[in-house]
């Protein structure tokens, strides 16, 4: 490591909330940003999400230039657990704890080589119940790949390259009988109930996403909306403060583009190909200004 000093920030395990708040003299949620708010409390300065000015003290990512700017490496005992081989041995970190759940026989823990595809993962969990529907990677916020995608690596670069990331290494099997539309919307719900607020993009644009999703799987959608799910996904990622509201519009953009059918049985045939989800709205999400 040729840099003359990096940091280790690690938060209480058990509340990150309760660590800084003591520190700072205010309220913070967990979010996306945590790792910049940790190295901007480290820095004294205000421990939240922001663009501009805050951006050179202590960069946007961390590994390369944290606290001082140094790198400085915030909070994964994933990675802390590497260090002594790094350190001891130059050893790199090639291996992935990945977190299988869904449709499999054995939803667990699993340690992989990074390189290894999704298909191979989801045998390594006892294989899948049923047919494969999609491959859910990267979380809450992460895409959903179709089934033929199964030889997608996993690793940052080629997550990236297929529409989604590596976030908190979740691998979620999605059976044939699950309707996609309803499954974005219910995340869509969840990621509207989380954000914590601070930007307009993410704070209007999941509340937005979620309400138009729950208009299509309720049979309410119109051929417009799928065009306004793509300008609201695009403003998310382009101005959203960090990576929560960045990330989240892979769920539509993987979604919209692997299960396209699904869609337009919803919004053009009035009914859910799989017959799975029911209603969830009277009327439709509606807004002053909509293409
Ligand atoms: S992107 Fe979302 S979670 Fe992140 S700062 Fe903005 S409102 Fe908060």
């Amino acid at each position: 490591m040729d840099a003359p000093a990096s940091y280790i920030f690690m938060p209480s395990s058990l509340n990150q909330v309760n660590f800084l708040e003591p520190a700072c003299g205010q309220s913070m949620r967990i979010l996306g940003g945590a790792a910049m708010a940790g190295a901007l409390l480290a820095a004294a300065c205000r421990p939240a999400p922001a663009a501009g000015p805050v951006k050179w003290i202590t960069g946007y990512y961390s590994a390369q230039n944290g606290v001082q700017q140094r790198p400085t490496l915030i909070s994964s005992a994933e990675t802390i657990a590497w260090l002594p081989q790094i350190v001891d041995g130059g050893a790199r970190a090639d291996t992935k704890l990945v977190s299988v759940t869904g449709a499999v026989n054995s939803p667990g823990v699993y340690e992989v080589p990074l390189g290894t595809t999704l298909g191979a993962i989801l045998d390594k969990a006892g294989g899948v119940t049923g047919t494969l529907k999609g491959i859910h990677v990267g979380g809450p916020t992460g895409g959903v790949l179709a089934a033929s995608k199964r030889d997608t690596k996993l690793g940052f670069e080629e997550l990236r390259a297929a529409g989604t990331h590596m976030g908190s290494a979740q691998i979620r099997a999605i059976a044939s009988d699950t309707c996609v539309v309803a499954y974005a919307a219910k995340l869509f719900a969840y990621l509207a109930k989380e954000t914590c607020g601070i930007c307009v993009p993410c704070r209007v644009g999941t509340a937005r996403v979620q309400g138009i999703l729950e208009g299509v799987q309720s049979q309410l959608g119109r051929d417009t909306d799928t065009a306004w799910l793509a300008e609201l996904g695009d403003h998310m990622e382009k101005f959203s403060l960090c990576g929560f509201g960045i990330t989240a519009p892979s769920i539509l953009k993987t979604t919209m583009s692997e299960f396209a059918a699904d869609y337009r049985a919803h919004i053009q045939d009035r009914k859910c190909p799989t017959g799975t989800c029911a209603p969830i709205r009277a009327r439709r999400y509606e807004t002053m200004a909509q293409p």
